[in-house]
């Protein structure tokens, strides 16, 4: 239990320092300070100590996915079924984590990424099936991968013919997308681990989560008159606790 308490804990690191770099520098660089870019000394910035230079404080983001994967980490050791051992279900929490954050902070699912998860989630796709045949186990899981691209492709040219249509119709400039290319990598992503038919489900629960969500979010909106058109909505944290409670309930 105290293994996987630390191993929490590491992964936390791991998250908020990936989180902290790529979308910046798009490489495994120093961290910098957010407010006034001075690179963190090593050690300040394990220990979640204040910038040397301004005096910020470590981000709430950083406190909050250091707690919260930790505690994952020891529901996982307990609670993770059979079929999916500990340390699979901890990197894939990890992966998912890294794109939440990045994707919740920057509206952005990085490219490199996303390549990691394919490899990952083919990975795990071939794993989870290799009770059938090789053979089953592979196409299974590439089937799974290639519907879930298609079916969110389809949803995000629909989205953009959609903006473009409003936009041409009020004279705006057609730049915000409702539905970005990364969540069409991430479903692709997570119909790999899901594999055919379980991606239906997950999609399902995903795009039913997200509108949902999106509904609430437009009609408070509304009601505070701050609506505008073509807000953003993140759909990959929906897309990720829709996987996430497929593999772990199934
Ligand atoms: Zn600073």
């Amino acid at each position: 239990m105290i293994v996987s308490l630390l191993l929490g804990w590491l992964g936390g690191w791991l998250v908020n320092y990936l989180a902290d770099v790529l979308p910046i520098t798009r490489s495994f660089s120093r961290p910098v300070c957010p407010r006034c870019q001075a690179v963190r000394k090593p050690l300040d910035y394990l220990f979640f100590r204040k910038c040397g230079q301004c005096g910020a404080p470590r981000t709430l983001r950083s406190w909050l996915t250091q707690i919260l994967l930790t505690v994952i980490s020891l529901l996982l050791w307990l609670f993770s079924p059979s079929y999916l051992p500990y340390p699979l279900a901890l990197t894939l929490v990890l992966y998912f984590s890294v794109i939440a954050v990045i994707d919740l902070e920057y509206r952005a699912i990085l490219h490199p990424v996303s390549l990691f998860g394919a490899l990952l989630g083919l990975g795990t796709g071939i794993y989870l099936r290799s009770g059938e045949s090789l053979l089953e186990g592979v196409t299974t899981t590439l089937i799974g991968g290639a519907v879930g691209f298609a079916i969110m492709l389809v949803f995000y040219l629909l989205g953009e013919a959609y903006v473009r249509r409003m936009a041409k119709k009020k004279g705006l400039p057609a730049d915000e997308v409702a539905l970005g290319f990364g969540d069409v990598n991430l479903a692709g992503i997570v119909g790999l681990i899901l594999g055919w038919p379980a991606v239906l489900t997950g999609l399902f629960f995903a795009i039913l989560a997200g509108g949902l969500t999106s509904l609430v979010i437009i009609i408070v909106m509304v009601l505070a008159k701050r609506y505008q058109a073509f807000t953003a909505i993140p759909y990959a944290p929906f897309l990720i606790l829709g996987a996430l409670y497929l593999l772990l309930t199934a």
